[in-house]
């Protein structure tokens, strides 16, 4: 019997009427003699208001972190609030379904919260379960460290412990059933000529995740990855047996047959650009700014140095999450003196558009392309960072859907 792992996002389980639906998809797969096991995410927006409730303005705790563990135990009820809906639901449907929370498998994750890494997901009580014939509905996003705690695997992080749970119940597959009918050649929110994709790689798609891609988040698809977990990205608003379509298959580079060089466009409106001028240029400057960030467990992303024409000083530009920019300042600004550097400025208003493909690796020309159907749209390039299979462009935000729907073009991602 194939085992299957079915994750549904905050979108599918949104109100009462598209839980009934996700019920009955999960019904079908059942009655088809699969062996399953359901991830949920809590009902969509309920996430971000219980953040609020944590970190707004006005908020019960404002100033505390998201590395509080109280900030876990607020945010990861929504999981269970829509893990005990369906449940109930299938019951009600004369399946014979249970809610299971993080504790009681256990997922087992470090103390990291707001984004602790899963250690340990125990198969023997799900499995057990299963075997009775039971359906595990099982509350995505969330953990349990050593301790006991609750802890919460980082924003978008369903698909995380759906992977997760599909490795430890192996062999299974994982479905990601989202609003969309698979993974596209960009964001169809944005290019409505964007084109479904019937395969992708797994590095294809940790990178366009990991670049802004929101529909699959880019820890799974590494686990997926790592773990050789089978994924493919549905849509859940359909009926069973409606046409379902085939979704999107994210697997190995050599099952894919047909060769693309460039197979998607991806934005990330989430980017603060910070500029220090006149910095001194002599070895061990960069260390310094960068080894204060590091320590402050903040990610930078993007990085350009430039000389001055004139005297010995340098200029430097780096990009971090909208989030960490305000410790980024405060913490290089602190360092002024001894850094030594005269000047400094931020930039909220950027954001970042990649092109993602692994036909990169072996044909040239691919940033002649992007460079040019920007240049032609007008659009100014702040900053430029590749990798093998990626090339992206910091820009300006009010820029950013014409510079994606250029690029979607240029590439001919539309006739795909
Ligand atoms: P869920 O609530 O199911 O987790 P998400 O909102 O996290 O769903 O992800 C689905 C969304 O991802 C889609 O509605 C779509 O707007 C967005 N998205 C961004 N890039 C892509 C892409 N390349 N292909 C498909 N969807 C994308
Ligand atoms: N509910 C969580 C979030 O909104 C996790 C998820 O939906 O994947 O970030
Ligand atoms: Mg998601």
């Amino acid at each position: 019997m194939s085992r299957l792992v079915m994750k549904f996002g905050g979108t599918s389980v949104a109100d009462l009427e598209r839980i009934r639906r996700v019920a009955r998809l999960v019904a079908a797969e059942v009655d088809a003699g699969r062996e399953v096991a359901v991830v949920v995410s809590a009902m969509a927006g309920r996430t971000n208001e219980l953040v609020a409730w944590t970190d707004g303005a006005g908020a019960a705790a404002a100033g505390v972190p998201s590395s509080d563990d109280e900030y876990d135990v607020v945010v990861a009820s929504g999981e269970q609030v829509s893990a005990g809906l369906l449940a109930m639901t299938l019951r009600n449907m004369g399946y014979f379904a249970r809610s299971w929370l993080a504790w009681q498998i256990p997922i087992v994750t470090d103390d990291a919260h707001g984004r602790a890494r899963i250690q340990e997901v125990s198969p023997d009580k799900l499995l057990a379960a299963m075997a009775k014939g039971e359906i595990p509905i099982i509350a995505g996003f969330q953990g349990i460290d050593q301790d006991g705690r609750l802890s919460t695997l980082g924003r978008g992080a369903g698909d995380l412990s759906a992977v997760a749970v599909a490795a430890a119940l192996r062999p299974a597959v994982c479905n990601i059933y989202t609003d969309v009918d698979g993974v596209y050649t960009t964001d169809p929110r944005i290019e409505e000529r964007a084109r479904r994709l019937e395969r992708i790689s797994y590095e294809e798609m940790l990178e366009m995740a990991s670049l802004g891609a929101k529909v699959l988040q880019s820890r799974s698809v590494e686990l997926a990855m790592a773990q050789r977990v089978p994924l493919r990205v549905l849509s859940s608003f359909v009926e069973p047996g409606e046409d379902q379509g085939q979704g999107t298959i994210v697997c190995d580079e050599e099952e894919i047959v047909e060769k693309r060089i460039v197979s998607g466009v991806a934005y990330s409106r989430d980017e603060a650009k910070i500029s220090l001028f006149g910095l001194p240029d002599h070895p061990g400057v960069s260390s310094q700014i960068f080894s204060r960030l590091a320590d402050a467990n903040l990610n930078v992303d993007m990085i350009v140095q430039s000389r001055a024409r004139h005297g010995d000083s340098a200029n430097m530009e780096f990009t971090v999450g909208k989030r960490d920019a305000a410790r980024a300042i405060e913490i290089v600004r602190a360092a002024q003196a001894e850094i030594g550097f005269e000047d400094m400025a931020v930039n909220e208003d950027v954001s970042k558009v990649s092109v993602i493909g692994v036909g990169m690796r072996s044909h040239a020309g691919v940033a002649k392309t992007m460079f040019g159907a920007l240049a032609e749209r007008g659009v100014n390039i702040q900053v430029i960072s590749t990798s093998e299979i990626k090339i992206s462009v910091l820009i300006d935000a009010a820029y950013t859907e014409l510079a994606v729907r250029a690029l979607h073009a240029a590439y001919g991602l539309d006739q795909i």
